[in-house]
């Protein structure tokens, strides 16, 4: 069975979420390296490289989320269409399969 736009953004929110959780498991991580070693420390500049690519990649997904296109029209819905029944930009519904 073919599946429907809504399963698609789904997914894609899926992943996105994930990315983010990750994010912000890597920054809670990194604050706590960083807070319990010395300044000078290479683990403590490690940490921070860490903690650096965890507010990438929460923010990168966050933005992504908010950028999620729509299957159909390929427009810019954000990951708040699926709180809808249908595509704002295109009209298409959610529970119609995935051209
Ligand atoms: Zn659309």
């Amino acid at each position: 069975m073919a599946e429907t736009i809504r399963e698609n953004i789904k997914r894609r929110v899926g992943w996105l979420s994930a990315i983010g959780a990750a994010g912000l498991l890597t920054g809670l991580v990194s604050s706590i390296v960083i807070a319990n070693s010395e300044p000078t420390a290479p683990v403590s500049t490690i940490g921070l490289a860490g903690f650096g690519a965890s507010v990438v990649a929460f923010a990168g997904a966050f933005v992504a989320a908010l950028r999620i296109r729509c299957p159909k029209c390929h427009q810019r819905i954000g990951a708040g269409a699926l709180l809808g029944k249908s595509c704002q930009k295109c009209g298409v519904s959610l529970d119609s399969p995935c051209a």
